[in-house]
């Protein structure tokens, strides 16, 4: 039992190494990337603290070197499920029982442990595994990972420090309880550090969690596991199954201790889940929190006042950093018939001068795409635009297979304002660019607001502050995350709390408070030093 009201150590965003040639921090990474390759390795499921392994086993190579094996993972069925919530549900008391500061060291501890010893290792593994280059690797696995675990830390400590007021004779006090059941974390394949925090942010509030990743992170959510264990998180706190999605979906569904899942992932999958829950909701004890951050057709709009260079740069680096393979990638503009011919000179030279490889060749700033379905799906779009009158590519525009999933960046010029690849989610390497008269701004933003479903991040570029204004009132509900002449991605922890509306998303903001919110169910407790000992009020009383 804790005796002390502990204040937690001040969070800071963890520094980015920039692996220059002869640091010791790329030397360390490069070794750490050669002695991964060196190895097939055996990754089990992890559930109540003990390592599950099955017949079913699957192979991992990396998407851009696709006839080398890094590894097998067991693959598991339905029982698998059940036997990870049972897992959950029985270290649910104890866990419940530690004080929280014990909580707190934990994660703390994780933070180090990811941004220190770590460090090389969960980089190599994003890199190899999920086809990132070093700086991506760097910015997510390690940083934002650690990012989390130390800003979450802080927002749990000022959750439990809110306290209502209290009238004399009464002590009031709200206490942040813990779900009454088990929290089901579905994590997609983009972010190591999506797929650490979206089970580590219910356990730090005293949940209990089933964590299924994405079957194309397992290589490095298998680290974020040993650093759970090595941070000291007690056994069946946090259960690591690899299952099917639908098959461990309609578990997590039906069981009635299911109070919450924490979704990040597509918008399609998104609704599936929410429709079974609400399909099951007379069986469920309590009602689940549904947390779920999902897709983005990202915008960058242009305003004739904008600087070209600044435009361009920004397209350059937001639509195919990771090969657009971010939720928040900038995959639409609107760019006014004055800037468009040196935007395009801009852009288009940058395009061509990316180099494209493995990322074990830190001199490729582009990769290879996850696998071979989104391959495919991102090629279709290609072609589709290829074979569109209103579509002009003006570069890239190819896509190979032989060795791994690589797809050239790709710009598209469209006439068309609602051309499919102007509203549709494509997750790849793909920009489609419209230009507008720039005398037509208004009528833009109006259009750009309604072209599509989603509304997860956008982006406005202009030097004139009217302009800016105009932007920022039109386009209230078409981005959770608006930004004034940047980059539409790379939000921080604890500096741009991130989520979207509309298709998008619950808009939950991980990396803040709000987040954490979802994850207690508050009680209230009043207490009265000395209660009345007679009912009758002064009113009451003889006149
Ligand atoms: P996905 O939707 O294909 O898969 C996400 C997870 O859901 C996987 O673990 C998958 O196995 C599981 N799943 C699939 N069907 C299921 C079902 N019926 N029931 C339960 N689980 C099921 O997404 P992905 O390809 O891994 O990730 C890319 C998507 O994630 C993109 O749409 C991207 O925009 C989105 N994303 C959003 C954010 C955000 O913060 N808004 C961040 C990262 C990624």
């Amino acid at each position: 039992m804790s005796r002390g009201i502990f204040t937690v150590p001040k969070a800071y965003n963890e520094a980015i190494k920039d692996y220059k040639p002869g640091s010791p921090e790329r030397q360390e990474l490069k070794q750490t990337i050669r002695d991964l390759r060196s190895k097939v390795i055996d990754i089990p499921m992890f559930i109540g603290g003990k390592e599950i392994r099955t017949d079913d086993k699957r192979e991992i190579f990396p998407p851009h070197d696709k006839n080398h094996l890094l590894g097998y993972y067991h693959y598991g069925t339905e029982d698998h499920v059940h036997l990870a919530i049972n897992a959950a549900l029985e270290a649910r008391l104890s866990w419940q029982a530690l004080d929280w500061d014990h909580r707190a060291s934990i994660f703390l501890k994780a933070a180090d442990l990811v941004s220190g010893p770590y460090r090389a290792k969960i980089n190599a593994a994003s890199m190899l595994g999920q086809s990132k280059n070093v700086f991506q690797a760097e910015i997510d696995a390690a940083c934002e990972m650690a990012d989390f675990f130390r800003f979450n830390v802080e927002y749990m400590a000022h959750i439990y420090n809110d306290q209502p007021i209290s009238s004399k004779g009464i002590w009031n006090r709200v206490e942040q309880r813990p779900l009454e059941g088990f929290i089901y974390a579905i994590t997609p394949f983009n972010f190591t550090s999506i797929a650490g925090n979206l089970p580590a942010a219910p356990a730090l509030m005293g949940n209990v969690v089933v964590w299924k990743p994405a079957e194309t992170q397992i290589y490095s959510a298998r680290v974020l596991m040993e650093i759970f264990r090595e941070a000291g998180l007690p056994d069946g706190v946090i259960n690591m199954i690899f299952v099917n999605g639908p098959v461990g979906g309609k578990v997590m569904a039906t069981h009635p201790d299911f109070v919450g899942v924490h979704f990040t992932g597509s918008t399609e999958v998104f609704k599936k889940i929410w429709k079974a829950i609400g399909d099951n909701v007379a069986i469920h004890n309590t009602y689940p929190k549904i947390v779920g951050e999902t897709g983005g057709k990202d915008f960058v709009m242009v305003h004739k006042s904008a600087k070209a260079k600044q435009v361009a740069t920004a397209l350059a680096r937001g639509a195919f950093e990771y090969q657009g393979q971010k939720c928040s990638a900038a995959s639409r503009a609107y760019i006014p018939d004055n800037l468009w011919p040196e935007i395009k000179e801009v852009l288009v030279e940058d395009v061509k001068s990316f180099k494209m490889g493995g990322p074990e060749d830190f001199r490729n700033f582009i990769n290879a795409v996850i696998d071979e379905k989104a391959y495919e799906k991102i090629a279709s779009y290609i072609d589709h635009a290829k074979n569109d009158p209103s579509c002009k590519i003006l570069v890239g525009g190819n896509y190979d297979k032989s060795v791994g999933y690589f797809i050239e960046p790709t710009v598209i010029l469209t006439t068309d304002h609602q051309y499919k690849s102007m509203q549709e989610e494509i997750f790849g390497p793909v920009l489609t660019i419209y230009v507008y008269k720039a005398d037509k701004y208004e009528e833009t933003l109006d259009i750009l607001d309604k072209t599509s479903p989603y509304a997860l991040t956008g982006a406005i570029f202009a030097q004139d502050r009217w302009a800016i204004d105009t932007a920022f009132y039109k386009l209230v509900n078409a981005a959770g995350n608006f930004y004034i002449n940047d980059k539409p991605t790379g939000a921080v922890v604890g500096q741009q709390p991130f989520g979207g509306a509309r298709a998008s998303g619950t808009n939950d903001k991980s990396g803040s408070y709000l987040n954490l919110l979802r994850w207690v169910s508050p009680r209230t407790i009043k207490e009265n030093f000395i209660p009345p000992e007679d009912y009758r009020y002064p009113f009451m009383e003889d006149e």
